[in-house]
């Protein structure tokens, strides 16, 4: 499987072993806190400029900053970010963990009074970066994600009583939207197969490298899994002469109808201008008959009316 990467993740990560960027690594990733940025119309990219230049002055952080237009990442995913003070006790209750140690920190930016940021479009990059960790990190949408004002609720009314709210989001609706984007953006990844006639030789993740495979073969072709249609070959085709003609059933009419009467006429030899017409008239009728075929009665009807 793989995951639709609808959009770019930016990193821009903060100066190492500052305050704000320890660089020591979490204990492995088992929840996602969802916060917002708290800073009516700041964007992602003002957030994260904010917390370089103050790297060394306050040691709150968060891992990404997602706006309308920017989905950003100031500390490694695999690093300790500091987004939920370690005496708050709901986080321990209810993943055996401190935040800051085994969860990821996403920050949603948002306008409210202030800026001009297309809010939908915030919310959209959100659901999806949620979605994508989840995939990423092997998480239930439904129960691996926290606000932060449910895990420190006398402090903070992030991001479910603040953003979210001023977006008209629940947090009912925010977790069912996240699920749902988690089910649209997982997909089959695009399998390749190669074939040499009805046998498979072998498969293959990417185009390219099952291109790359078959150039060394004869007559294969390859066939995209997902869909099953075949999307290389390289089996020589038969020229358009040998192909059988499509004909419509007034066409298949007119061309027994012709042959009939051309069996009735000798040519300048005395003989009929063309032999067996039962059986050109079948192929004609069972669809057999190739353009080549034709040009040659059609060569043959000349020559033999006019050459003696
Ligand atoms: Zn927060």
């Amino acid at each position: 499987m793989a995951f639709k990467m609808k959009y770019t993740i930016e990193q821009r990560y903060l100066p190492k072993g500052t305050k704000r960027r320890s660089g020591i690594k979490n204990q492995g990733i088992d929840f996602i806190v969802a916060h917002d940025s708290g800073n009516d119309g700041s964007t992602a990219a003002g957030n994260v400029n904010y917390y370089t230049n103050s790297a060394n002055v306050v040691s709150a952080s968060a891992h990404t900053f997602i706006d309308d237009k920017a989905i950003i990442e100031c500390v490694p995913l695999t690093e300790k970010a500091w987004h939920v003070m370690y005496n708050v006790t709901t986080d321990n209750e209810l993943y055996g963990f401190d935040s800051n140690d085994h969860a990821i920190g996403v920050e949603l930016c948002y306008s409210y009074k202030k800026g001009n940021m297309n809010n939908k479009e915030s919310y959209k990059r959100y659901v999806w970066y949620m979605a994508y960790l989840c995939y990423k990190f092997n998480l239930n949408p439904m129960k691996r994600i926290s606000g932060h004002n449910e895990l420190d609720p006398n402090r903070r009314t992030d991001p479910y009583k603040n953003a979210l709210k001023i977006m008209g989001i629940t947090k009912d609706q925010f977790l069912k939207d996240v699920v749902k984007e988690y089910a649209e953006c997982t997909v089959a990844e695009n399998l390749y197969s190669v074939y040499q006639g009805n046998s498979k030789l072998k498969d293959f993740p990417d185009y390219v490298s099952a291109v790359e495979y078959a150039q060394k073969w004869s007559n294969v072709n390859i066939r995209k899994i997902t869909d099953g249609s075949w999307v290389w070959s390289n089996i020589k085709k038969e020229s358009e002469d040998d192909c059988p003609m499509k004909l419509e059933t007034w066409q298949k009419s007119m061309l027994t109808d012709g042959l009939n009467k051309l069996s009735e006429i000798n040519g300048v030899d005395g003989t009929p201008l063309i032999n067996d017409p039962e059986g050109w008239t079948k192929k004609v009728n069972n669809g057999t008959i190739t353009a080549g075929e034709l040009a040659i009665i059609n060569f043959a009807l000349i020559s033999r009316q006019v050459i003696k």
